[in-house]
Protein backbone atom coordinates (compact mmCIF):
# COMPACT_ATOMS: atom_id res chain seq x y z
CA UNK A 1 0.00 0.00 0.00
CA UNK A 2 2.36 2.42 0.96
CA UNK A 3 5.36 1.37 -1.62
CA UNK A 4 1.47 1.94 -4.19
CA UNK A 5 1.42 5.51 -2.74
CA UNK A 6 4.84 6.63 -2.94
CA UNK A 7 4.73 5.13 -6.62
CA UNK A 8 1.65 7.39 -7.48
CA UNK A 9 2.57 10.12 -5.79
CA UNK A 10 5.79 10.22 -8.09
CA UNK A 11 3.51 9.87 -11.22
CA UNK A 12 1.74 12.75 -10.00
CA UNK A 13 4.68 14.92 -9.62
CA UNK A 14 6.27 13.87 -12.68
CA UNK A 15 3.17 14.92 -14.85
CA UNK A 16 2.87 18.02 -12.86
CA UNK A 17 6.46 19.00 -12.77
CA UNK A 18 6.04 18.76 -16.95
CA UNK A 19 4.11 21.48 -16.84
CA UNK A 20 6.78 23.94 -16.20
CA UNK A 21 8.64 24.39 -19.95
CA UNK A 22 11.11 21.88 -20.74
CA UNK A 23 13.83 24.57 -21.47
CA UNK A 24 14.83 25.31 -17.89
CA UNK A 25 17.81 22.94 -18.46
CA UNK A 26 20.97 24.62 -20.39
CA UNK A 27 22.51 23.26 -23.29
CA UNK A 28 25.62 21.58 -21.90
CA UNK A 29 28.54 24.09 -21.11
CA UNK A 30 30.96 20.95 -20.84
CA UNK A 31 31.96 21.54 -17.43
CA UNK A 32 32.39 25.57 -18.11
CA UNK A 33 30.60 26.71 -15.11
CA UNK A 34 27.57 29.56 -15.57
CA UNK A 35 29.08 32.74 -14.10
CA UNK A 36 25.44 35.22 -14.76
CA UNK A 37 21.81 34.13 -15.58
CA UNK A 38 19.59 37.16 -16.33
CA UNK A 39 15.70 37.40 -17.32
CA UNK A 40 13.89 39.90 -18.97
CA UNK A 41 10.43 38.54 -17.92
CA UNK A 42 7.69 35.49 -18.51
CA UNK A 43 4.64 35.85 -19.88
CA UNK A 44 2.69 35.17 -22.97
CA UNK A 45 5.77 35.56 -25.27
CA UNK A 46 5.03 33.63 -28.94
CA UNK A 47 6.66 33.56 -32.18
CA UNK A 48 3.92 34.61 -33.76
CA UNK A 49 3.84 37.84 -31.49
CA UNK A 50 7.28 38.62 -31.82
CA UNK A 51 8.72 41.08 -34.77
CA UNK A 52 12.35 39.52 -36.16
CA UNK A 53 13.30 43.18 -35.03
CA UNK A 54 12.15 42.89 -31.35
CA UNK A 55 13.52 39.28 -30.91
CA UNK A 56 16.79 40.73 -32.26
CA UNK A 57 16.70 43.58 -29.94
CA UNK A 58 15.90 41.39 -27.35
CA UNK A 59 18.17 38.85 -27.42
CA UNK A 60 21.31 41.62 -28.44
CA UNK A 61 19.90 43.40 -25.05
CA UNK A 62 20.30 40.21 -22.83
CA UNK A 63 23.64 39.35 -24.48
CA UNK A 64 25.00 42.96 -23.86
CA UNK A 65 23.73 42.69 -20.18
CA UNK A 66 24.97 39.19 -19.89
CA UNK A 67 28.82 40.34 -20.77
CA UNK A 68 28.88 43.51 -19.14
CA UNK A 69 27.99 41.32 -15.47
CA UNK A 70 30.76 38.67 -17.20
CA UNK A 71 33.21 41.83 -17.28
CA UNK A 72 32.49 42.08 -13.07
CA UNK A 73 33.21 38.70 -12.60
CA UNK A 74 36.17 37.69 -14.63
CA UNK A 75 38.10 40.83 -13.69
CA UNK A 76 37.75 39.82 -9.80
CA UNK A 77 34.71 41.73 -9.33
CA UNK A 78 31.93 41.23 -6.70
CA UNK A 79 28.64 39.32 -7.66
CA UNK A 80 26.41 42.44 -6.26
CA UNK A 81 28.83 44.59 -9.07
CA UNK A 82 27.86 42.14 -11.77
CA UNK A 83 24.27 42.04 -10.69
CA UNK A 84 24.08 46.22 -10.77
CA UNK A 85 26.29 46.10 -14.66
CA UNK A 86 23.58 43.63 -16.12
CA UNK A 87 20.24 45.11 -14.58
CA UNK A 88 21.30 48.90 -14.99
CA UNK A 89 22.12 47.94 -18.91
CA UNK A 90 18.16 46.12 -19.11
CA UNK A 91 16.92 49.04 -16.86
CA UNK A 92 18.06 51.87 -20.04
CA UNK A 93 15.94 49.32 -22.09
CA UNK A 94 12.50 50.13 -22.81
CA UNK A 95 11.88 46.69 -24.27
CA UNK A 96 11.63 45.52 -20.09
CA UNK A 97 9.13 46.60 -17.72
CA UNK A 98 12.40 47.81 -15.57
CA UNK A 99 13.56 51.44 -15.35
CA UNK A 100 12.95 53.52 -18.82
CA UNK A 101 10.14 51.10 -20.02
CA UNK A 102 8.74 50.32 -16.61
CA UNK A 103 4.58 50.05 -17.42
CA UNK A 104 2.07 52.41 -15.76
CA UNK A 105 0.43 52.28 -13.11
CA UNK A 106 -3.38 53.77 -13.26
CA UNK A 107 -2.80 57.46 -12.93
CA UNK A 108 -0.34 57.17 -15.68
CA UNK A 109 2.97 57.70 -13.43
CA UNK A 110 5.80 54.62 -13.67
CA UNK A 111 6.22 53.73 -10.32
CA UNK A 112 9.51 51.08 -9.88
CA UNK A 113 10.00 48.69 -7.05
CA UNK A 114 13.39 46.61 -7.04
CA UNK A 115 15.42 44.28 -4.98
CA UNK A 116 19.29 43.10 -4.09
CA UNK A 117 20.51 40.43 -2.01
CA UNK A 118 24.14 38.92 -1.08
CA UNK A 119 24.53 35.88 -0.42
CA UNK A 120 27.86 36.04 1.02
CA UNK A 121 26.59 38.27 3.69
CA UNK A 122 23.11 37.65 3.51
CA UNK A 123 22.51 41.31 3.51
CA UNK A 124 19.41 42.70 1.56
CA UNK A 125 18.30 46.33 0.14
CA UNK A 126 15.14 47.25 -1.69
CA UNK A 127 12.85 49.53 -2.68
CA UNK A 128 9.11 50.30 -3.67
CA UNK A 129 7.14 52.94 -5.23
CA UNK A 130 9.79 55.20 -6.85
CA UNK A 131 9.01 57.54 -9.68
CA UNK A 132 12.18 59.30 -10.24
CA UNK A 133 15.17 57.04 -9.58
CA UNK A 134 16.40 56.06 -12.99
CA UNK A 135 18.32 53.08 -11.75
CA UNK A 136 16.20 51.36 -9.22
CA UNK A 137 18.48 48.63 -8.69
CA UNK A 138 21.23 51.16 -7.67
CA UNK A 139 18.88 52.16 -5.07
CA UNK A 140 18.54 48.62 -3.49
CA UNK A 141 22.03 48.68 -3.56
CA UNK A 142 22.55 51.50 -1.48
CA UNK A 143 19.77 50.46 1.19
CA UNK A 144 21.52 47.82 1.86
CA UNK A 145 25.00 49.49 1.89
CA UNK A 146 24.23 52.65 3.60
CA UNK A 147 21.38 52.52 5.94
CA UNK A 148 20.31 50.25 8.51
CA UNK A 149 16.63 49.05 6.97
CA UNK A 150 15.95 46.44 4.06
CA UNK A 151 12.94 48.01 2.50
CA UNK A 152 12.23 51.86 1.70
CA UNK A 153 8.89 52.79 -0.08
CA UNK A 154 7.99 56.30 -1.66
CA UNK A 155 8.82 59.81 -0.78
CA UNK A 156 10.92 58.63 2.16
CA UNK A 157 12.84 55.96 -0.29
CA UNK A 158 13.47 58.92 -3.42
CA UNK A 159 15.05 61.41 -0.57
CA UNK A 160 17.33 59.04 0.71
CA UNK A 161 18.27 58.04 -3.21
CA UNK A 162 18.79 62.07 -3.72
CA UNK A 163 20.74 61.77 -0.32
CA UNK A 164 22.92 59.04 -1.52
CA UNK A 165 23.70 61.39 -4.97
CA UNK A 166 21.33 58.78 -7.31
CA UNK A 167 20.86 60.01 -10.72
CA UNK A 168 17.52 61.39 -10.26
CA UNK A 169 15.09 61.97 -13.75
CA UNK A 170 11.29 63.28 -13.86
CA UNK A 171 8.86 60.62 -13.95
CA UNK A 172 8.24 61.39 -17.84
CA UNK A 173 11.55 60.12 -18.43
CA UNK A 174 9.92 56.85 -18.13
CA UNK A 175 6.95 57.54 -20.84
CA UNK A 176 6.92 55.50 -23.62
CA UNK A 177 4.42 54.91 -26.46
CA UNK A 178 3.50 51.07 -26.41
CA UNK A 179 3.42 51.25 -22.01
CA UNK A 180 0.99 53.95 -22.54
CA UNK A 181 -1.20 51.92 -25.33
CA UNK A 182 -0.89 49.14 -22.98
CA UNK A 183 -2.57 50.93 -19.92
CA UNK A 184 -5.29 51.96 -21.74
CA UNK A 185 -6.04 48.83 -23.30
CA UNK A 186 -6.79 47.33 -19.79
CA UNK A 187 -8.58 50.31 -18.73
CA UNK A 188 -10.68 49.82 -22.03
CA UNK A 189 -11.05 46.48 -21.16
CA UNK A 190 -12.03 47.53 -17.30
CA UNK A 191 -14.91 49.87 -18.22
CA UNK A 192 -16.34 47.23 -20.66
CA UNK A 193 -16.35 44.87 -17.78
CA UNK A 194 -19.77 44.31 -15.38
CA UNK A 195 -20.24 42.72 -12.41
CA UNK A 196 -16.41 42.76 -10.90
CA UNK A 197 -15.36 46.73 -9.71
CA UNK A 198 -11.77 45.24 -10.41
CA UNK A 199 -11.31 42.59 -13.01
CA UNK A 200 -8.18 40.45 -12.59
CA UNK A 201 -5.03 41.22 -14.35
CA UNK A 202 -4.17 39.42 -17.71
CA UNK A 203 -1.08 37.72 -17.58
CA UNK A 204 0.35 40.72 -19.62
CA UNK A 205 -0.13 43.07 -17.49
CA UNK A 206 2.72 41.31 -15.32
CA UNK A 207 5.69 40.43 -17.94
CA UNK A 208 8.60 42.60 -18.66
CA UNK A 209 10.68 42.42 -15.42
CA UNK A 210 14.30 42.11 -15.27
CA UNK A 211 16.42 39.97 -13.12
CA UNK A 212 20.06 38.72 -12.61
CA UNK A 213 21.79 36.75 -10.67
CA UNK A 214 25.75 36.74 -10.38
CA UNK A 215 28.43 33.62 -9.47
CA UNK A 216 32.11 35.99 -8.52
CA UNK A 217 35.23 34.11 -8.77
CA UNK A 218 35.30 33.55 -5.17
CA UNK A 219 32.17 31.39 -5.36
CA UNK A 220 30.01 33.81 -3.89
CA UNK A 221 26.37 34.72 -5.16
CA UNK A 222 24.00 37.63 -5.81
CA UNK A 223 20.63 38.40 -6.87
CA UNK A 224 18.79 41.37 -8.25
CA UNK A 225 15.40 41.80 -9.67
CA UNK A 226 13.70 45.55 -10.48
CA UNK A 227 10.56 45.95 -12.30
CA UNK A 228 7.65 48.40 -13.01
CA UNK A 229 5.51 46.34 -11.37
CA UNK A 230 1.47 46.04 -12.84
CA UNK A 231 0.33 47.75 -15.67
CA UNK A 232 -2.89 49.72 -14.11
CA UNK A 233 -1.50 49.14 -10.53
CA UNK A 234 -3.11 51.28 -7.95
CA UNK A 235 -3.67 51.63 -4.09
CA UNK A 236 0.25 51.78 -3.78
CA UNK A 237 0.62 48.03 -4.99
CA UNK A 238 3.59 45.91 -4.50
CA UNK A 239 5.11 43.20 -6.53
CA UNK A 240 7.05 40.64 -5.43
CA UNK A 241 10.16 42.40 -6.90
CA UNK A 242 11.21 44.20 -3.94
CA UNK A 243 10.15 41.68 -1.61
CA UNK A 244 13.06 39.38 -0.51
CA UNK A 245 12.35 35.85 -0.45
CA UNK A 246 9.36 36.10 -3.05
CA UNK A 247 11.04 37.76 -5.99
CA UNK A 248 14.85 37.78 -5.16
CA UNK A 249 17.08 35.89 -2.75
CA UNK A 250 20.12 34.87 -2.30
CA UNK A 251 22.50 32.90 0.39
CA UNK A 252 25.79 31.05 0.03
CA UNK A 253 24.36 28.06 -1.61
CA UNK A 254 21.50 29.55 -4.18
CA UNK A 255 20.77 32.80 -6.18
CA UNK A 256 17.19 33.38 -7.23
CA UNK A 257 15.40 36.15 -9.27
CA UNK A 258 11.89 36.08 -10.34
CA UNK A 259 9.30 37.30 -12.77
CA UNK A 260 5.77 36.76 -12.83
CA UNK A 261 2.39 37.22 -11.54
CA UNK A 262 3.86 38.79 -7.92
CA UNK A 263 0.63 38.26 -5.92
CA UNK A 264 1.36 34.68 -6.12
CA UNK A 265 5.04 34.71 -5.82
CA UNK A 266 4.72 36.62 -2.61
CA UNK A 267 1.82 34.26 -1.07
CA UNK A 268 4.22 31.13 -2.18
CA UNK A 269 7.74 33.04 -1.21
CA UNK A 270 8.96 31.64 -4.26
CA UNK A 271 12.26 32.36 -4.14
CA UNK A 272 13.06 31.61 -0.39
CA UNK A 273 10.91 28.08 -1.23
CA UNK A 274 13.77 27.16 -3.89
CA UNK A 275 16.60 27.76 -1.39
CA UNK A 276 14.73 26.24 1.29
CA UNK A 277 14.10 23.00 -0.77
CA UNK A 278 17.98 22.89 -1.48
CA UNK A 279 18.69 23.07 2.37
CA UNK A 280 16.42 21.47 3.79
CA UNK A 281 15.79 18.62 1.20
CA UNK A 282 18.99 18.61 -0.68
CA UNK A 283 17.54 18.51 -3.84
CA UNK A 284 19.83 20.21 -6.88
CA UNK A 285 19.12 23.46 -8.10
CA UNK A 286 16.68 22.25 -10.94
CA UNK A 287 15.02 19.86 -9.58
CA UNK A 288 14.61 22.59 -6.72
CA UNK A 289 13.43 25.22 -9.20
CA UNK A 290 11.26 23.08 -11.40
CA UNK A 291 9.14 22.45 -8.66
CA UNK A 292 8.65 25.14 -7.23
CA UNK A 293 7.59 26.70 -10.83
CA UNK A 294 5.81 23.34 -12.40
CA UNK A 295 4.11 22.28 -9.11
CA UNK A 296 4.15 24.90 -6.47
CA UNK A 297 3.35 28.02 -8.53
CA UNK A 298 1.30 26.15 -11.24
CA UNK A 299 -0.72 24.36 -8.64
CA UNK A 300 -1.78 27.53 -7.36
CA UNK A 301 -2.36 29.06 -10.09
CA UNK A 302 0.58 31.62 -10.58
CA UNK A 303 2.10 32.18 -13.74
CA UNK A 304 5.73 33.09 -13.96
CA UNK A 305 9.33 31.97 -13.96
CA UNK A 306 12.78 32.08 -12.00
CA UNK A 307 16.31 32.23 -13.02
CA UNK A 308 17.98 30.64 -10.73
CA UNK A 309 22.02 29.70 -10.08
CA UNK A 310 24.30 27.62 -7.71
CA UNK A 311 27.51 28.06 -6.18
CA UNK A 312 29.12 25.55 -8.31
CA UNK A 313 27.75 27.68 -11.64
CA UNK A 314 25.03 24.97 -11.98
CA UNK A 315 21.62 27.30 -13.59
CA UNK A 316 17.85 26.47 -14.13
CA UNK A 317 15.02 28.53 -15.33
CA UNK A 318 11.94 27.20 -15.42
CA UNK A 319 8.50 28.75 -16.26
CA UNK A 320 5.32 28.14 -16.74
CA UNK A 321 4.25 30.85 -19.72
CA UNK A 322 4.91 30.52 -23.19
CA UNK A 323 8.05 32.44 -23.08
CA UNK A 324 10.83 33.53 -20.77
CA UNK A 325 13.31 36.26 -22.11
CA UNK A 326 16.06 35.09 -20.42
CA UNK A 327 20.08 34.48 -20.67
CA UNK A 328 22.90 32.60 -19.12
CA UNK A 329 27.07 32.96 -19.97
CA UNK A 330 30.22 30.96 -18.62
CA UNK A 331 33.12 31.82 -17.16
CA UNK A 332 34.78 31.59 -20.26
CA UNK A 333 32.10 33.85 -22.06
CA UNK A 334 29.70 31.09 -23.52
CA UNK A 335 26.32 33.06 -24.43
CA UNK A 336 22.96 31.58 -24.14
CA UNK A 337 19.56 33.91 -24.91
CA UNK A 338 16.47 32.16 -25.10
CA UNK A 339 13.07 33.86 -25.70
CA UNK A 340 10.85 30.61 -26.05
CA UNK A 341 9.13 27.59 -24.31
CA UNK A 342 10.14 25.13 -27.32
CA UNK A 343 14.34 26.51 -27.79
CA UNK A 344 16.69 24.81 -26.70
N1 LIG B 1 6.53 40.21 -10.78
C1 LIG B 1 6.23 41.56 -11.18
C2 LIG B 1 5.13 42.11 -10.32
O1 LIG B 1 4.21 41.38 -9.98
C3 LIG B 1 5.84 41.69 -12.60
C4 LIG B 1 6.71 40.98 -13.62
O2 LIG B 1 7.39 40.02 -13.29
O3 LIG B 1 6.75 41.41 -14.76
O4 LIG B 1 5.17 43.27 -10.02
Amino acid sequence: MFRTLVLLAAAVALSLGASAQSANVLPDLDGDPVVLVVHGGAGTITRAAMTPETDAAIRASLAEALRAGHAVVMAGGDALDAVDAAITIMEDDPNFNAGRGGVFAADQTVRHDASIMDGATGLAGASSGTMHVRHPIRLARRVMDASPHVLLSGDGAEEFAMQQGLEMVPNTYFHTPSRLDGLLRVQERERSTTGLAVPSPDAWQMHGTVGAVALSAEGTLAAGTSTGGMTNKRWGRIGDAPIIGAGTFADGTVGISATGHGEFFIRLGVARDVAARMAYLGEDVDTAASTVIGTTLTEAGGTGGIIVLDAQGNASMPFNTEGMYRGAITRSGVVTTLIYGDEE
